[in-house]
């Protein structure tokens, strides 16, 4: 068992209200550790719409999903926080006044003052392609995320998909595979332009295949696939040798384990806060961003950032009980200047 991570504060989901919460609570001198269950930083903006314009970010008139997560990283860069990535949080344990152990998947532990519940919209899902009996392959030949490159060495792969994550795990895995396909119902992708001139040059060579259709059924004994049925866009059906399949269908949200950490809901995938601090009904558990629900309330970002703001006013009393907190502004604070390495 790992030692227990003892921190100020523990911030469940690194969206860009996660992010910006580091920023707000390091400026009253909380320090903050961050879980998700992404291998990336930057919630939604950075997985489902890295390139997409915003344009309603107060005082930026246009930037991407990802600028505005590189650009929350840069700011946040003074208070030093730290990143789990690729976690995700099962279980919160009120042990004190306040006093919290969370749990990771992971089997990591963590003791904090505060935590801020930051999840979005819940945990991103790979979504299941309509293939029956594929529950019985998964985790063993079917994959939904490539975690170590290495587990696919030598295998026959099987990549589905026509979107980036498809192409991109194809000129990744062909030179490691003893054979890759990639099978797609169409021959138009949604991926990048240079990734599928990248893949048609592998299949011109030789290196790879392409095929077009779908998977209809799977065959293998003991979790161990053999074969995967393709049916053709004419109806006509063939078999492909496989020992792993890649379906890459998207994502979706599904709330996951939020629902059972004891914190009153709405609706069953809400959390009911008070807009003065964003506490939640658990005095020291905060919800901020896209999951909180307050009468009014817009899933927009910069309504999160405003949260964040809030709520850090309410975790100072529970992190520094014995300390009075002066309201500051950086343009002329020189203690908030220091903190932030500008004087
Ligand atoms: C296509 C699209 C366009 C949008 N355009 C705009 C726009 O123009 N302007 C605007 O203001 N908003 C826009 N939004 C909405 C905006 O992206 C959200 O309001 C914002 O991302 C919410 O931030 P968040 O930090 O609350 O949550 P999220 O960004 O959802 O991040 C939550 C994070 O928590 C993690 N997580 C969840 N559960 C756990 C757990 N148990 N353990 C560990 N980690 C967990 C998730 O993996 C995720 O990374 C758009 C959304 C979409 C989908």
């Amino acid at each position: 068992m790992s030692e227990v991570i003892k921190t100020d504060v523990l911030i469940i989901g690194a969206g860009p209200c996660g992010l910006f919460a580091v920023f707000e609570l390091g400026l009253l001198d909380m320090k903050t550790h961050l879980v998700d269950i992404l291998d990336k930083i930057g919630g939604q903006c950075a997985e489902l719409y890295p390139e997409k314009p915003i344009y309603d970010i107060p005082g930026i008139p246009m930037v991407t999903g990802q600028g505005i997560t590189d650009a929350l990283m840069e700011q946040i860069k003074p208070f030093h926080p730290t990143f789990h990535l690729n976690e995700m949080v099962e279980t919160i344990k009120k042990v004190g006044d306040p006093l919290f152990r969370v749990k990771t998947d992971a089997g990591k532990e963590f003791e904090a003052k505060v935590v801020v519940i930051s999840a979005g919209g819940g945990s991103f899902q790979p979504k299941r392609p309509p293939i029956e009996g594929i529950e019985a392959y998964e985790g063993t030949s079917v994959h939904y995320a490539v975690r170590q490159m290495e587990a696919f060495r030598g295998k026959r792969i099987l990549i589905v998909g026509g979107g980036d994550s498809a192409l991109d795990w194809t000129l990744n895995l062909a030179p490691l595979a003893s054979h890759l396909t990639l099978l797609h119902r169409r021959d138009a992708f949604r991926a990048a332009p240079d990734s599928v001139n990248k893949m048609m040059a592998l299949v011109a060579e030789g290196k790879i295949d392409f095929v077009l259709g779908q998977v209809t059924s799977l065959e293998g004994e003991n979790g161990e696939l053999g074969y995967a049925v393709v049916k053709r866009n004419d109806g006509s059906t063939f078999r492909i040798a496989c020992d792993a399949l890649l379906p890459f269908f998207g994502l979706t949200m599904k709330l996951g384990p939020v629902a059972n950490w004891g914190i009153e809901m709405k609706d069953g995938e809400l959390i009911p806060v008070d807009t003065a601090t964003f506490e939640t009904n658990v005095p020291g558990i905060f919800a901020i961003g896209d999951i909180n629900w307050y009468p009014g309330k817009l899933k927009l970002i910069l309504s999160g950032f405003h949260e964040a703001a809030l709520m850090s006013q309410k975790a100072h009393r529970y992190v520094y009980p014995d300390k009075r907190l002066v309201f500051q502004y950086t343009t002329s604070s020189s203690s908030l200047q220091k903190k932030l390495g500008v004087a």
